[in-house]
């Protein structure tokens, strides 16, 4: 399309959508399309419009309106994704806060969740049955269910067995022609069977042709008994046989790319109440996968492994668990996580495990069994070494995270030839970190994203690593953390021709027109991951660390109101990057906008310093910009409600619903 269309189009859909949306919900002004510029990953687009969505029928009208004049569009629920999928330069969606109906149903057996509940928040509606969902991503306290599903994420215990694909109980979907699909609605089954024939029948040919190629039928099955979010969710045209079952399913890991998905019901997992965990080091990588094949059986819920880059990374976080022994240059450790529904039970695990490490070579140490503080304190350092390894990158690197599986068996040579590929590309400093029990392995490098040669260099390791996870050990070369920008042209290397022909083929079927997060899990362009890498510049030695994960935004007063830490992040380093450009009317739009989104609607509590796994105070940078900007009277009212915590959150609220009654 010529740019000029492009444009008119834009416009016409413009039009359409201010008939649909209240306008407070259509923002076009730079302060918000750059705080939107970003998800958790490597990559950084700036929209043209964020739509922030309160209700199903507004979404069937800009589905509409979007397939009428071909305008892209990208649905975001927290925006914690890692491979790029939550970003775009066209349309973003924004799930409002409004997405946040839940019902508990069956006496606690299976919960439906609106779109926007917060992972966390189900598992706490569930607690008092003694339940959880399946999915457990280590971004549970933020991430969203919308993402969670579309995004198939798991996590430490989660395994391929409970992922939202495999506890998919009904599903409610909004399709690119506005229809509506409510799977645990029998009517509306049989209408989408009468209205949308043509979907069905598409469906049910693929499923044929699947079923009589052999070659076909074996790789799926083999691809997903490991863990694998590469392309689309196949094995549903294997495991069901009704057409309603296998869309239902193909939306589990579809990110955004075949509808929109407006609620989910799981069914949940027993809570074990018995928790404890111990801690075994090893002199080396290798020894401790190794460790991983004679330790791993169901009786263990989680295994978890830090390279000794994390662990070092880690020090002042493990310091009370660390002993002499341990040097952080070559020392692994794997976190022994067991669960049981009676103390007896676990305590009969724990003499297992024992007796199994007994067996193991190369165990530097081994400590007790830690359970309630202790335990959750290991949890929790687990869970953060993602953010705590990226927030000790080198100014101006970013912390690029990968995420591959390999067979079980393939996990010691694999997990090896890893840091060779690493040392050969010049990743020294790279950390290696995962579920081990799922031979699920993460990975960090440093990079930086200035010129022509890092790319280069960033395309030949990508790769040398899809040669080495795929070709060389039968891997995945996403293991849960979905295709995104960044796998999306290893489609094919993945899976081959014939079923990357079939992916193609559903997207067709779901999306003809492609509105649905172009250049997300399929792209025509094969070097998508290299394009739209994001810069990352210093600005304030309290913020540098800020890695844009969103984990802070949840618990801020603003969230909803106003900008989001996170966003005031972005966007102060968007201001900085804007001003040294030159680009002197945005930089004056944005900044006028950020003294009342950023800094005037900032309670400046230091609550998103509580929840940040790297500690950054987004409160204590405002406060410094303000006196910087000469906000004075503001900052001294501010800092001494700030001293307050327990009564900033009502003040804060109070404030920020007055100041914005006033501004609507
Ligand atoms: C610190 C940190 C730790 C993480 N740990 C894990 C982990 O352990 N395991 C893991 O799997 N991931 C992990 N992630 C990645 C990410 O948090 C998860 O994949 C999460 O599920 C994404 O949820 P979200 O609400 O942020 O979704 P978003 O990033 O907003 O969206 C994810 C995808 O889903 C699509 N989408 C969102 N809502 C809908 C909807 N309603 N309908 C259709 N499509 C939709 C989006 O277009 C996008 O493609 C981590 C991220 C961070 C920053
Ligand atoms: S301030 Fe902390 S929690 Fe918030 S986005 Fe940055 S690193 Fe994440």
């Amino acid at each position: 399309m010529i740019a000029a269309e492009q444009d008119k189009n834009f416009n016409n859909f413009l039009k359409l959508i201010k008939q649909a949306l209240p306008k407070k919900n259509i923002l076009f002004d730079p302060l918000s399309l750059y705080s939107y510029a970003n998800d958790a990953s490597h990559y950084y687009l700036v929209p043209k419009l964020v739509l922030i969505v309160d209700e199903e029928v507004e979404i069937q009208s800009i589905f509409k309106s979007a397939k009428k004049y071909k305008i892209p569009l990208t649905i975001r629920a927290a925006g914690s994704s890692l491979s790029g999928q939550s970003i775009t330069d066209s349309v973003l969606l924004v799930i409002s806060w409004k997405w946040r109906k839940y019902k508990i149903l069956n006496d606690g057996n299976e919960i439906e969740l609106q779109a926007g509940v917060i992972g966390k928040d189900a598992n706490y509606y569930l607690a008092k049955y003694q339940k959880k969902i399946g999915p457990d991503p280590s971004s549970l306290d933020f991430a969203k269910i919308g993402g969670i599903a579309a995004n198939n994420a798991s996590g430490m215990c989660c395994g391929v067995k409970n992922n939202s694909y495999h506890t998919l109980k009904n599903i409610r979907v909004i399709f690119n022609n506005g229809t509506i699909l409510d799977t645990s609605d029998e009517v509306s089954i049989q209408d989408f069977k009468k209205t949308n024939k043509f979907i069905c029948e598409k469906i049910i040919e693929i499923r044929k042709k699947i079923l009589i190629n052999n070659n076909i039928k074996e790789k799926i099955q083999n691809k997903y008994k490991i863990k694998n979010t590469v392309g689309y969710s196949l094995n549903s045209f294997l495991d069901f046989e009704d057409p309603i079952d296998i869309i239902s399913h193909l939306m589990i890991g579809s990110e955004g790319t075949l509808g929109f998905i407006s609620s989910i019901t799981y069914k949940t997992i027993y809570e074990d109440p018995y928790k404890k965990a111990a801690l075994c080091f090893f002199s080396d990588l290798r020894s401790a996968m190794e460790a991983v094949l004679i330790l791993n059986d169901e009786n263990i819920s989680s295994l978890e492994f830090l390279d000794a880059t994390s662990i070092k990374c880690a020090k002042k976080e493990l310091s009370e668990f660390l002993s002499q022994e341990i040097n952080t240059y070559e020392h692994c450790l794997l976190i022994i996580d067991l669960r049981d529904s009676s103390e007896m039970n676990l305590n009969q695990k724990i003499l297992e495990i024992n007796k199994k490490i007994n067996r193991c070579q190369n165990v530097i140490t081994y400590s007790q069994f830690y359970e309630n503080d202790k335990y959750q304190k290991i949890m929790k350092i687990r869970k953060s070494i993602l953010p705590i390894v990226q927030s000790q990158r080198k100014p101006n690197f970013l912390a690029l995270l990968e995420d591959v599986a390999f067979p079980l068996e393939s996990l010691p040579q694999g997990s090896f030839d890893l840091k060779e590929l690493f040392k050969q590309h010049g990743f020294e400093n790279s950390c290696l970190f995962g579920h081990a029990k799922d031979g699920n392995l993460h990975f960090i490098l440093e990079m930086k994203f200035e010129n022509e040669n890092d790319k280069i260099k960033y395309e030949i390791f990508m790769k040398n690593l899809a040669t080495l996870v795929i070709d060389k050990h039968n891997g995945s070369l996403k293991a849960e953390h979905g295709t995104g920008r960044n796998i999306a042209p290893f489609i094919e290397v993945e899976w081959g021709k014939e079923i990357n022909d079939i992916m193609h083929e559903i997207k067709q079927i779901l999306d003809p027109e492609i509105i649905l997060n172009p250049d997300v899990i399929l792209s025509s362009d094969k070097f998508i991951h290299t394009k739209n890498l994001k810069q990352i510049t210093e600005i304030d030695i309290h913020l540098d660390k800020c890695n844009e994960c969103g984990a802070c935004e949840r618990i801020c007063p603003s969230y909803g109101l106003s900008l989001t830490p996170r966003q005031r992040i972005v966007s102060l380093r968007a201001m900085n990057f804007i001003q040294k450009n030159n680009k002197t009317k945005i930089y004056k739009n944005m900044f006028k906008h950020f003294k009342y989104y950023g800094s005037d609607t900032c309670a400046a509590s230091g609550m998103c310093a509580t929840v940040c796994p790297v500690g950054v105070d987004t409160g204590k940078v405002i406060k410094n910009w303000r006196i910087k900007h000469k906000s004075v009277f503001l900052s001294y009212i501010w800092n001494f409600l700030s001293q307050f915590h327990f009564m900033i959150h009502f003040f804060g609220k109070l404030y920020l619903k007055i100041k914005t009654s006033y501004h609507d």
